[in-house]
């Protein structure tokens, strides 16, 4: 046993730790704590997924042809430029193991998504963590820690659990700026949540240093059948598709995620409830003394005066039937991170947010 050891770094991961999805002796729990679309996945999704039952004897699409040329048309990109995988999770795994390796360094910000630092210690390379500047991405302090060992550089933008972003003259400047070595990954988890915004799609089409990844688990609302997508030079592409599984996505995913993209007309509405909800939901914690940063996302960073009170809210919300998302473990012990979930559950949350603020618990 104590001969047999994992590669370098492996060791050094803290597990991933998900959204609470139940609380002990509670029925009836809302989920507000893992960015799940409350209004679940399109209908047209959940008939494709009906319809694929009869395929499942079948190995699905190995190059995801379909899929790729179904997004292309919907968001007009190059589909020989799109990757498709289980999860924006494994595009951002595939981009470690691909590009760093010992002896590399791999940048993400300080209250960056988890899989950054996860993704790099699998491969073996070292994480870095900069600084933000007040829970917003900072351009210089990325630049500031470059060096001729950068391999990937990952920014969520929008981020999480900020929900704060940059804008593209931003990001454009952090690109033109890193070491010829380094690609920038750009994570646009909750990109289909900004209206007019592509996820920094053209800049991947003007720049050969610019990688931008997808997912159908946040505003298409599949989470569960695990889908997302990177888009990037043809080169890169061709690199990942190397190292990927051939039979990596299921027909049923593949399907249902095709279905997805096709309904604009239902991402179009999801997208501007969440707009509503979201600024409705952060205006009514404001009243109660709740502050929070402009989101862009499906969630809101709500901020207490300090660890206890955070902790003391979120047991309170718990023995309300309400999850939300403690986010110590991404440097913000005070803040409690909520999902838009529908208007009655936006309203209940508010309402037992200011209960707990008012001492009326
Ligand atoms: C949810 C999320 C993802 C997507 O995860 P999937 O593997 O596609 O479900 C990626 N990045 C960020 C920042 C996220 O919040």
């Amino acid at each position: 046993m104590t001969s047999i050891r994992p590669q370098p770094g492996i060791l050094d991961i803290a597990p991933y730790v998900g959204g609470k999805s139940s609380v002990a002796g509670v029925t009836n729990v809302t989920k507000l704590s893992s960015n799940e679309n409350p209004f679940g996945p399109s209908p047209a999704a959940q008939e494709a997924v009906k319809r694929s039952v009869h395929e499942l004897h079948r190995y699905p699409s190995t190059d995801h042809a379909s899929l790729r040329s179904a997004i292309a048309e919907v968001q007009s990109l190059d589909p020989e430029r799109i990757i498709c995988g289980v999860g924006s999770d494994e595009i951002l795994h595939l981009l470690c193991q691909a590009y760093a390796g010992p002896g590399d360094e791999v940048i993400h910000t300080e209250h960056g998504f988890a899989i950054y630092k996860i993704g790099a210690l699998a491969a073996g390379a070292t994480p870095i963590e900069v600084p933000e500047r007040e829970r917003v991405t900072d351009v210089d302090s990325i630049l500031a820690a470059c060096n001729e060992r950068t391999k990937l550089v990952f920014i969520a933008n929008p981020n999480n659990p900020t929900g704060t972003m940059i804008g593209l003259a931003e990001i454009e400047r952090l690109a033109e700026g890193l070491p010829p070595q380094a690609l920038l990954v750009l994570d646009g988890a909750y990109a289909e949540y900004v209206d007019g915004y592509d996820g920094g799609a053209r800049l991947v089409e003007a720049r050969s240093n610019v990688f931008m990844t997808r997912t159908f688990s946040k505003l298409y609302g599949l989470g569960g059948l695990r889908v997302g997508w990177g888009y990037g030079p043809a080169e890169i592409i061709d690199v990942l598709n190397r190292i990927r599984g051939p039979f990596n996505l299921s027909g049923t995913a593949l399907a249902a995620a095709e279905a997805s993209v096709r309904d604009t007309a239902y991402v179009e509405k999801c997208r501007s409830e969440n707009t509503r909800l979201r600024v409705w939901l952060a205006e009514a914690l404001a009243e109660h003394g709740v502050p929070s940063d402009t989101s862009m996302a499906n969630f809101v960073l709500a901020r207490f005066h300090d660890e206890a009170e955070a902790e003391a809210c979120n047991s309170y919300l718990q023995s309300q039937g309400l999850i939300v998302r403690q986010v110590g473990s991404y440097g913000l012990p005070h803040a409690l991170r909520i999902t838009v979930g529908d208007e009655s559950s936006c309203r209940r949350v508010a309402h037992c947010i200011g209960q707990f603020k008012a001492g009326e618990r």
